[in-house]
């Protein structure tokens, strides 16, 4: 099948694009490098089943591209790339998904949404259910992202409706993976940086706050199960790692799988078992 993927070299728009074509997929992979880096379709750019168009969706699509399946991932996604970028993101969000939208349903098109656990805002429920409508501010420092998402899912909604487009709608919550932006301000990333760099890890808070970590693997498994789920049609999925941890959690375990033990470059290299012979042949003596 031939799938269109917008921000197609975003963090999880490559790994979407590495799936579809590993499952024999054809992909034309869309982005206009804003916030994505063609770093991360590098290995892909020889592919004979995949093209890298550089555009910016926000204008109409090239007249020559078409597909079976459009996959719209471009956004910026994290705090400090929205608040930067915050007309570019309301834009690809409304304008763009509509471009997107009218190709979709010339082309008799399947369209996949890449919304947010943002749409939620400020939530009154935890977790939060597909159900839920939310508690957003309309036009406050994340309404660029937020509400830009929910107009996105509405044009997505309203086609499903008025012209039975094959729509479906994922909200996606908090992953992490290689290729990430380091710089994208995100607690996961935010500690990587200071542990490779060896500054203070910064916990914002008392750190008892929960969130929840998603793969990237596992994500992108979850996007590929709604995009050959019959029953997913004209539905609103949300797609995340169920299990809670605290901030304070999080930090313990990297601290762990990094041998992090502050800012010195001291680390712990002899095993409770070397560290036991060799004590025990001191007292044997
Ligand atoms: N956080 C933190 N240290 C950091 C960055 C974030 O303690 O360096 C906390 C932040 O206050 C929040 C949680 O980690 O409670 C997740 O923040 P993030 O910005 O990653 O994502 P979001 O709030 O959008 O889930």
């Amino acid at each position: 099948m031939k799938c269109l993927v917008t921000g197609g070299a975003g963090f999880i728009g490559s790994f979407l694009c590495d799936r579809l074509l590993e499952t024999g997929h054809e992909v034309v992979c869309i982005d206009n490098l804003v916030t994505g880096h063609k770093k991360n379709i590098a290995h892909l750019l020889s592919q004979p089943k995949f093209e890298f168009i550089e555009h910016d969706v926000t204008l109409p699509l090239p007249e020559a591209i078409s597909a079976s399946v459009i996959f719209h991932f471009a956004s910026p996604a994290s705090p400090p790339k929205y608040q930067k970028y915050a007309v570019e993101t309301l834009l690809v969000n409304s304008i763009g998904t509509y471009y997107l939208l009218e190709k979709a349903r010339v082309w008799q098109a399947k369209f996949i949404f890449a919304s947010t656990s943002e749409v939620y805002g400020d939530p009154r429920e935890h977790p939060q259910k597909e159900t839920y409508w939310g508690h957003v501010n309309p036009n406050g420092p994340r309404s660029c992202y937020d509400e830009a998402k929910r107009v996105g899912e509405s044009f997505v909604a309203t086609y499903i409706r008025k012209y039975q487009l094959d729509g479906r709608i994922i909200r996606i919550f908090n992953t992490f993976g290689p290729r990430m932006d380091i710089d994208d301000g995100r607690v996961v990333t935010n500690f990587i940086k200071q542990i490779l760099s060896r500054t203070p890890l910064t916990i914002q808070g008392d750190g008892s706050q929960t969130r929840s970590f998603c793969y990237i693997s596992d994500l992108i498994e979850g996007i590929m199960s709604v995009f050959t789920t019959p029953a997913a049609r004209g539905e609103v999925i949300n797609l995340g790692n169920p299990e809670e941890k605290t901030i304070l959690e999080l930090l313990n375990i990297i601290k762990k799988v990094s041998h992090y033990w502050g800012e010195t470059d001291w680390e712990a290299k002899v095993g409770l078992e070397e560290g036991l012979t060799k004590t025990l042949e001191y007292f044997k003596k």
